[in-house]
């Protein structure tokens, strides 16, 4: 390979600088925006199992143009600086396209999750936050952490517990993590939120004949042939929701020990149990066994789906890929090298600053209920089944009047009557964000002829809000 692949961090300012290349950008605030502001490195020991083992721990924040920021908290053994300050810089234009209010930041933990029992992991994961909130980089106005890899609902939950220790006073402590179990000061529809803004976009981007037919596809999600790269919380759901709300058919999974692949579509649900009983897909009794899992990456389907790390697809197999239309629903499965190649081929690829931003869009939904101390919809709800009670009254008198010529649909009355629950209103914002960030970054696609893919029309509405915010603030 004569091209060297660049890191994590490089891929995503060398796709900064492609889009910053088609802009004008008053000078200086160009790099004003591409740098990270900070990294905070923590080294900290914890007494486990008779010793002090020492732990090492980053936050990076990006930009703060927009406070407090945001981003998640990554527990895996590969994490280190460069890989935080990617995922940071990706935060602030995720944030940024889908107009959540929030600058970008992100954290790490060189930990394997699974090598500790949960009592330590707690002991661990306090310390840790122990170390961030001390210095306001866990803080409800300030530095507002979430889940990622390797994390879920029970380290925000400790986080968030770590925080009240230290801050008894502070009553909108709830505020200073997303994330949290909903018994907890959480919000229905997180855990499942980034999968679920995964089949929202896909559901708008097939509402865009145009763009459906830019990548050599037609038609809807119905029957399409989807291969998932990561079974975790993301690809799970978004495989779910895809083949049993839309059709689609999915036919290869691929997890860290191999891959099953089976053109008359894989029960995605029975596949998950047998990842959690067993570790991995190992032995799943049905479909193909693929040892080297990642070779599905390059299998003939219609949508492909990277839902676990970054640099998946890269200069080694970019070539090979044969999916026309790639959903990046981790953070930069997709190399800078491998971008440009496929974007020859005529791939179309939905960005991962949009695609997997439904997790911090109903983030923002957790963090306004906890600053407003109030569950959505707790007001309105049954004032709005007493309006919908009067129209369904006249038409019953109508049905009444009218005999065997009309009559009111079976459960038309229990389902008008219905108020909007939180999980309900939850999925109706999400929708509502996702199509919106997917219009506003088509349009760019659309009417700039110099815009030749989705990556760069996001880059583009995100850069230029940022540094609208930078601007207006005389910056
Ligand atoms: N870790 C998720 C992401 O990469 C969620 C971040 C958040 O909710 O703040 O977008």
């Amino acid at each position: 390979m004569s091209q060297r692949e660049p890191s994590f961090r490089e891929s995503v300012d060398i796709m900064f600088n492609r889009a910053v290349a088609l802009m004008d950008l008053a000078p200086g605030i160009e790099e004003k925006i591409r740098v990270c502001n900070a990294t905070y490195t923590v080294r900290f020991g914890v007494r486990l199992r008779g010793e002090m083992k020492t732990f090492t721990g980053y936050r990076s924040v990006h930009s703060e143009h927009m406070e407090p920021v945001k981003g998640g908290i990554r527990f895996a053994t590969s994490v280190n600086q460069n890989e935080v300050e990617a995922l940071a810089a990706l935060m602030t234009y995720k944030c940024a396209l889908v107009e959540t209010p929030f600058g970008g930041s992100k954290g790490g933990l060189c930990v394997d999750p699974r090598e500790w029992d949960e009592h330590e992991m707690e002991q661990i994961t306090r310390r840790f936050a122990y170390e961030l909130c001390k210095r306001d980089l866990i803080h409800p106005s300030q530095n507002v952490p979430a889940p990622d890899m390797g994390t879920g609902e029970r380290e925000m939950a400790w986080i968030a517990d770590q925080y009240r220790r230290m801050n008894t006073t502070d009553i909108n402590a709830n505020a200073c993590v997303t994330g949290k179990p909903a018994h907890a000061g959480g919000i229905q529809g997180r855990v499942e939120a980034t999968g679920r803004g995964v089949q929202y976009a896909l559901r708008e981007f097939f509402r865009h004949p145009d763009d459906v037919r830019a990548a050599g596809l037609d038609g809807s999600l119905d029957g399409k042939k989807v291969i998932v790269q990561g079974l975790g919380n993301v690809g799970y759901h978004a495989a779910k929701f895809l083949k049993e709300e839309d059709g689609s058919l999915v036919t290869g999974i691929i997890e860290r020990d191999g891959g099953v692949f089976d053109p008359d579509g894989i029960d995605v649900e029975a596949v998950h149990h047998w990842i959690v009983k067993h570790g991995g897909v190992k032995g799943y009794p049905t479909g193909t066994y693929v040892e080297n899992g990642t070779l599905l990456l390059e299998q003939d389907c219609d949508i492909l789906i990277p839902a676990a790390l970054e640099g998946v697809i890269n200069l080694e197999n970019a070539a090979r890929i044969k999916a026309p239309l790639i959903i990046e629903a981790a953070n930069g499965p997709v190399t800078a090298g491998a971008d440009e190649i496929l974007r020859e081929k005529g791939v179309v690829i939905i960005p991962d600053m949009y695609a997997n931003a439904g997790g911090v869009t109903v983030s923002y939904f957790e963090w306004v209920k906890n600053l407003s101390h109030i569950r959505f919809g707790r007001m309105q709800r049954r004032q709005e089944e007493a309006r919908h009670e009067l129209i369904v009254r006249e038409l019953e008198r109508l049905d009444e009047s009218m005999g065997d010529r009309w009559s009111l649909n079976g459960n038309f009355k229990e389902r008008y009557l219905r108020g909007a629950d939180e999980l309900e209103l939850v999925r109706s914002g999400l929708d509502d964000t996702m199509r919106t960030a997917y219009q506003s970054m088509s349009n760019v696609w659309h009417e700039r002829s110099d815009v030749e893919d989705l990556r760069t029309a996001a880059y583009l509405v995100s850069i230029d809000r940022v540094a609208q915010s930078y601007t207006a603030k005389g910056l």
